[in-house]
């Protein structure tokens, strides 16, 4: 099992008040599997993916990557892992004004000590696996919002971790770009060695995953795999030919 959470509880202290963001969460996530995450707005979405990538830490609750507690990491051991488990793809992409679209692929290299000359073989191979060969040298800015979550997606990928995590990564694109977004993540989930988790808020994004994880109230409400679905009358592989 890659991921584990036993009753994962995160709580916020604003003055007085406390808001549970994830209340007593419990899931298992395995290697080859596609999730996606739903739910309203400040259902504890994003938070559940903090957590999963050591962005931040429950308050109390398990949570064991490959076996191992990572709910309690110290700063060092979180960046760790940050570092070289989690590639993180957000709505914004993120990505540095100033350098190539290669160099922004490379940075987590950089980040690794390394320079970014060395990985530029490595990052141009990302590219290509995007679709974005031909924009190698092109900075942010002279990129369509698609070309720049491709570029985000090579760049999660660089240090090559085990687990993918996105946050709204279509939200800010038009439906075909992100369908082209979507078969990139569907690709990389199911090559075995990588789970992929995808909160969306796109309700056909997320009938084209093989798992949706409904939230409600920092609770999971609804857990369905591509089989009940099937089993409830939507053909899974047909929506996939037509997001
Ligand atoms: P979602 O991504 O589903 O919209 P979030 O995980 O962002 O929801 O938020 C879940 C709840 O936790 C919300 O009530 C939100 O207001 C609260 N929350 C999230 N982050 C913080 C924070 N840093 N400080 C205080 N409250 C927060
Ligand atoms: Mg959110």
């Amino acid at each position: 099992m890659l991921l584990e959470l036993a009753d994962v509880v995160r709580e916020y202290r604003i003055g007085g008040e406390t808001v549970r963001a994830l209340d007593r969460v419990s899931l298992r996530i395995a290697t080859g599997q596609f999730v996606s995450v739903v739910g309203p707005s400040g259902a504890g979405k994003s938070t559940l993916l903090h957590v999963l990538g050591a962005l931040d830490v429950p308050s109390s609750g398990s949570i064991r990557f490959r076996d191992k507690e990572i709910g309690q990491l110290d700063d060092d051991g979180q960046s760790q892992f940050r570092r070289y488990q989690v590639g993180f793809v957000f709505q914004f992409f993120n990505l540095l004004p100033t350098l190539s679209a290669w160099e922004n692929v490379a940075v987590p290299k950089l980040l690794d000590g390394k320079g970014l000359r060395s990985a530029k073989g490595r990052a141009l191979e990302l590219l290509e696996l995007v679709g974005l060969s031909s924009r190698a040298e092109h900075r942010p800015s002279e990129l369509s919002g698609g070309q720049m979550q491709r570029v985000a997606l090579a760049r999660a990928l660089m240090m090559d971790p085990p687990l993918i995590l996105a946050d709204e990564p279509t939200g800010n694109l038009d439906s075909k770009t992100g369908a082209a977004i979507m078969e990139l993540l569907a690709d990389i989930a199911h090559d075995d060695d990588h789970a992929v988790v995808m909160v969306t808020h796109n309700g056909e994004a997320a009938a084209a995953t093989d798992r949706i994880l409904t939230l409600g109230d920092g609770r999971i409400t609804g857990d369905e795999t591509g089989a009940s679905r099937l089993g409830a009358g939507v053909p899974v592989a047909t929506v996939r030919e037509h997001p």
